[in-house]
């Protein structure tokens, strides 16, 4: 049986580019740079030259996994690229991508950032055409379900693949001579399509288009298949009429970088708006406003400008620290927070303040800040979150832990307050999440806090079997 450490949980980083003349390899590898916070477990790149492939993926951060040397031997006028986030038990080399499969149209390349739910029956699937995968990851399944899928070309076979396929994926694939990006039909992880001169790009977030210079079109369509060879882009599309837009919220509160750009709203402004609305939810008499470093400080500016208190830092971050959550276990978790941030008694020394963060998981972080805020001397703590409590698991691709390790599934906010020994907790509400997002509240999944999926999902005991058994095999 699988610990919990050895679940499947992807939720990365993709990048795509088809630009003969450019140097593809270095620009997926600036593109990556850009979206390292979407996983920081393992980066690739694969390059395609006309007739083969090549592939470079390792464990570690795109600056550890890249050089000069295997940059250059990376040479083509296609690459894709991908940084990896899972837990623990599922890291191993294999599972870096991207991934190559072979087929009797030749090889494929393919990065997916997403996470599937019936991987028991894409597994059987696979094994009735007399193959079985490599792999632990749902992607290889997609890549090896296409390969052997029915069809003349490889649009037809992701046509005919893609309705088996039940979850979150958004693709890049690529063929010796052309860049595909597909995204589910729900939409559920953010896709988008840009330009740089003559070269076009898909990433998974508008910032890896301004690292390199390139301009954002648009979003690629839920149920789009976006494929771009020496003909240009050209845009087909699954039918979607059984599902509905489905974009994690997510990705607004936390996941995102600030300065992306998804469905034309900027993730620093909807956060500085969830701070804005936090305020006139949860408003507290205190003598400033500090953030979490980093995802909380849009939210802190705009609590602080409603509440009218001064916005301060109380917490120095290490810039060179990755995201907390990439410790292991319970344990190295809760050393990992000191690592991050230091509290800065000086400002904290007999003040009540207000903190905000953008969510509450386990409670680890929480419990270890206002601790910290303690013992540097603040005389109040009130800690506001830019989401409603977190209630459910998510299976669709962002890392959120088993629903008994959430807090908020087994604890109501007062008991939390307690357990995290804050003066005062208050989470923005789902109406008002949506307000600051500002788009209709009909476009997103928000299971993680209603238990709403946009589609029916395994239940965590499914999930564990599921994996102790591919893992046994
Ligand atoms: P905690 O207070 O221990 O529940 O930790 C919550 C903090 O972890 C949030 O404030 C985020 O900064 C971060 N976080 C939330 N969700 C995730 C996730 N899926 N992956 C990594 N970090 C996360």
């Amino acid at each position: 049986m699988a610990k919990d450490g050895d679940q499947m949980h992807e939720a990365c980083g993709v990048f795509g580019i088809y630009g003969p003349g450019e140097d593809v390899a270095r620009l997926t590898y600036f593109g990556l740079y850009a979206l390292q916070h979407r996983g920081q477990e393992s980066a690739g790149i694969a390059t395609a030259d006309g007739r083969d492939i090549s592939v470079y993926a390792e464990m570690g951060l795109v600056s550890q996994v890249f050089d000069e040397a295997n940059l250059t031997n990376l040479r083509g006028h296609i690459a894709i690229g991908h940084t990896r986030y899972s837990t623990t038990g599922s890291s191993c080399v294999e599972n870096a991508q991207p991934i190559r499969v072979e087929s009797d149209l030749g090889p494929l390349a393919l990065a997916h950032n997403g996470n599937l739910v019936n991987m028991r029956y894409l597994a059987d699937l696979l094994s009735q055409r007399g193959e079985t995968a490599v792999t632990t990851t749902d992607s290889e399944l997609i890549g090896r379900l296409s390969a052997t899928a029915p069809g003349r070309d490889w649009v037809e076979r992701i046509r005919h693949t893609a309705p088996s396929v039940k979850g979150a994926y958004s693709l890049v694939m690529m063929t010796p001579r052309a860049l595909i990006a597909v995204r589910d039909p729900y939409g559920i992880r953010p896709l988008c399509f840009g330009r740089l001169g003559d070269a076009w790009i898909v990433a998974s977030e508008s910032c890896a288009l301004d690292t390199i210079g390139a301009e954002l079109l648009r979003e690629v369509k839920r149920g789009e298949i976006l494929v771009i060879d020496e003909n240009g882009p050209r845009s087909m599309h699954m039918d979607v009429s059984d599902a509905r837009q489905a974009l994690c919220s997510f990705e607004y509160i936390y996941f995102a970088r600030p300065d992306s750009v998804i469905d034309d709203t900027l993730v620093y402004l909807a956060r500085e708006r969830m701070g804005a609305v936090l305020a006139r939810e949860y408003p507290v008499d205190a003598d400033f406003v500090m953030p979490v470093p980093e995802t909380g400080i849009p939210a802190a500016v705009g609590y602080a400008r409603v509440s009218g208190l001064p916005y301060r830092e109380g917490f120095i971050k290490n810039r060179y620290i990755g995201r907390t959550f990439i410790q292991p276990d319970q344990r190295l978790r809760e050393s990992g927070v000191k690592l991050k941030f230091n509290a800065l008694p000086d400002v904290l020394r007999g003040k009540r303040v207000v903190v905000v963060d953008d969510s509450i998981v386990r409670g680890t972080t929480k419990s270890s800040i206002v601790t910290m805020l303690r013992r540097a001397g603040a005389k109040e703590v009130h800690v506001r979150i830019t989401s409603p409590p977190m209630v459910n698991s998510c299976y669709l691709g962002i890392d959120t832990a088993r629903r008994d390790e959430l807090i908020a599934a087994r604890m109501d906010v007062e008991s939390i307050r307690q357990h995290i020994g804050a003066d005062s907790l208050g989470y923005l509400s789902l109406d008002g999440l949506i307000e600051a997002i500002g788009l209709p509240r009909e476009n997103f999944c928000h299971a993680c806090f209603t238990g709403e999926y946009p589609m029916p999902v395994q239940l965590d005991l499914d999930k564990l079997v599921l994996e102790g058994a591919r893992h046994a095999g």
